[in-house]
C-alpha cells in the first residue's frame, strides 16, 4: 500500500504522539493503530480480481493504493489467469455521509455533517437540515 500521508492523516496520528493521556506505550500504540485504521477507511482502494484460465472463479487481493500498484504488483509475483482492478469506495465515508464526520475535510466544520445535508435555498441555506442537528451554517 503505497500511500502518500495527507495533511489532515498527519494530524491526527500527531494528536496522539503528543498526548499525555496514556499511561504507556502499548496503550498509544492500540490508539494509533485504531486512528490510522480509522483513517485509511477513509480513502479508495483497489482490488486486484483473478479469475483462472479455466475460468473458475480466481482469488482476489486488497486493498492497493492505486490501479497502478495492483497491475504492477500482478506482474512482479506473475499470477497466472486473467485478472483486472476494480475500485473499492471508501466504507469510512459511506457511514461519515450518513452519520456526518466531524474535523474532517469535506464536511461541515461547524457540525460534521456531509455538505448535501445542509440547505441550498432560501432563508434556510447554509443550514443543515438534519432533524437531531442545530447547525445554522456550513462550513467548509
Ligand atoms: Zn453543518
Ligand atoms: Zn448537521
Amino acid at each position: 500500500m503505497r500511500i502518500t500521508p495527507r495533511k489532515e492523516e498527519v494530524s491526527r496520528v500527531v494528536a496522539i504522539l503528543e498526548s499525555d493521556g496514556f499511561t504507556d506505550a502499548d496503550q498509544m500504540a492500540k490508539a494509533l493503530i485504531k486512528e490510522v485504521a480509522d483513517i485509511l477507511a477513509m480513502r479508495d482502494w483497489y482490488a486486484l480480481v483473478h479469475t483462472w484460465n479455466s475460468g473458475e472463479r480466481g482469488l482476489n487481493w486488497a486493498p492497493f493504493a492505486s490501479e497502478s500498484e495492483a497491475l504492477r504488483t500482478a506482474a512482479r509475483v506473475g499470477i497466472g489467469g486473467r485478472y483486472g482492478v476494480v475500485k473499492l469506495y471508501s466504507p469510512g465515508a459511506l457511514v461519515a455521509n450518513h452519520e456526518g464526520k466531524k474535523g474532517w475535510p469535506g464536511y461541515c466544520q461547524t457540525c460534521g455533517h456531509p455538505p448535501f445535508t445542509h440547505s441550498m435555498a432560501g432563508n434556510a441555506r447554509g443550514k443543515c437540515l438534519l432533524g437531531t442537528c442545530d447547525c445554522t451554517r456550513l462550513v467548509k
